[in-house]
């Protein structure tokens, strides 16, 4: 039987106690209506750009635009604060296109839309373009299991030359709260210390890392609040998986953060916490910041990752960029072939 008060009295909104309130917020639990989570959710985004200083007046910032529901939300709400604040930004849409038949180009129409939408310039830069090779082609060439490595050297790389292209000041990325979270325990559980210093910086600019400065708006917002907001403002994005999703790490990492949050909601931002109050004891080695000696781009290494997985894919030997091959980086750079033994260890025989 139902509980007779619940039948007489709606949940009223928390917020304003006028209107019926239609859901509560995952990371809160407050009960609130639509205008009053819309206004919630923007303003706590609000918070963050201004207490990080993300933007300054008068810049020019990219935002990374996948079609999917964080970046979607992430223009959204760009648009509607720069408006609402006048933070005086000139904003823009970039994407990448992985060249992957069946997902990438039907995202990237749900991004050309957002584009009318929203009335931003777009620009679409191709992995075709810039390294003459599809993640279609590679996925051809070194299978289903460390696909995701080269589509993340080279989208980092591409979305670095796009914004180049475009002089953008700033880029900002849809990076939510559970990502940056999933990718803290991705760094404990692998003991990447480099990684886990850096993953929880809201700007790269802060830590003098990266090309063009990067920044995360919305790591803080929880995903399922991302969800919230894009079903109820039915925004327009894309939800189908990459048809070349294995990334079974990152999986597990999520599964195990969803428990944690389905018995305590505040377990993201706990994460999250944790991973930025971390400290890295003395004497620990970290990598030094050079550039590529062949494209020029940020690297700790003689030629940067990118240039050696585009290596192996060109010479045949995908494994030249999985793994660790330094020694060889001096090789390559002088154009030199590799001996046999060399050559039939980056063969992808058990790719
Ligand atoms: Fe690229 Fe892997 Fe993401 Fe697909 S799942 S877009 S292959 S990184
Ligand atoms: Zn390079």
């Amino acid at each position: 039987m139902q509980c007779p008060v619940c039948v007489i009295m709606p949940v009223q909104c928390s917020n304003c106690v006028q209107r019926r309130a239609v859901l509560k917020r995952p990371k809160t639990g407050h009960s609130l209506c639509k205008d009053c989570f819309f206004w919630a959710f923007e303003e706590e985004i609000h918070q963050t750009i201004v207490s990080a200083g993300l933007f300054n007046h008068g810049e020019t910032v990219a935002i990374g635009a996948s079609g999917g529901k964080d970046s979607t939300v992430l223009a959204h709400v760009m648009k509607v604060l720069n408006e609402r604040y006048d933070y005086g930004l000139n904003l823009l849409l970039l994407s990448v296109d992985e060249g992957i038949t069946g997902y990438r180009d039907d995202s990237l129409e749900t991004v050309k839309r957002n584009q009318q939408q929203y009335e931003l310039p777009l620009k679409i830069v191709s992995y075709e373009e810039l390294y003459g090779w599809t993640m279609d082609a590679i996925v051809k060439q070194v299978g289903l299991k460390n696909n995701c490595t080269f589509c993340g050297v080279f989208r980092r790389q591409a979305l670095d030359r796009g914004a180049m292209m475009l002089k953008v000041d700033k880029i900002c990325t849809g990076h939510n709260a559970d990502d940056v979270a999933e990718t803290v325990l991705m760094n404990v559980l692998r003991g990447d210390i480099a990684r886990l210093r850096r993953c929880t910086a809201i700007s790269t600019a802060s830590d003098g890392e990266g090309a063009i400065p990067r920044c995360k708006p919305l790591k803080y917002a929880y995903e399922k609040e991302i969800v919230l907001y894009a079903y109820f403002k039915k925004l327009d994005y894309f939800s189908t998986e990459c048809i070349y999703s294995p990334n079974a790490y990152r999986g597990h990492a999520r599964a195990f953060l969803k428990d944690l949050e389905s018995i305590r909601p505040s377990s993201i931002i706990d994460v999250i916490h944790s991973g930025e109050t971390l400290s890295i004891k003395e004497g620990v080695k970290m990598p030094v910041q050079g550039t590529c000696s062949r494209c020029g781009y940020i690297s700790s290494q003689a030629l940067c990752k990118s240039c050696v997985l585009l290596e192996g894919l060109n010479r045949g030997l995908p494994k030249l960029g999985i793994g660790k091959h330094h020694r060889l980086h001096g090789k390559i750079l002088a154009q030199e072939p590799l001996t046999e033994q060399e050559e039939k260890k980056l063969k992808p025989v058990d790719f």
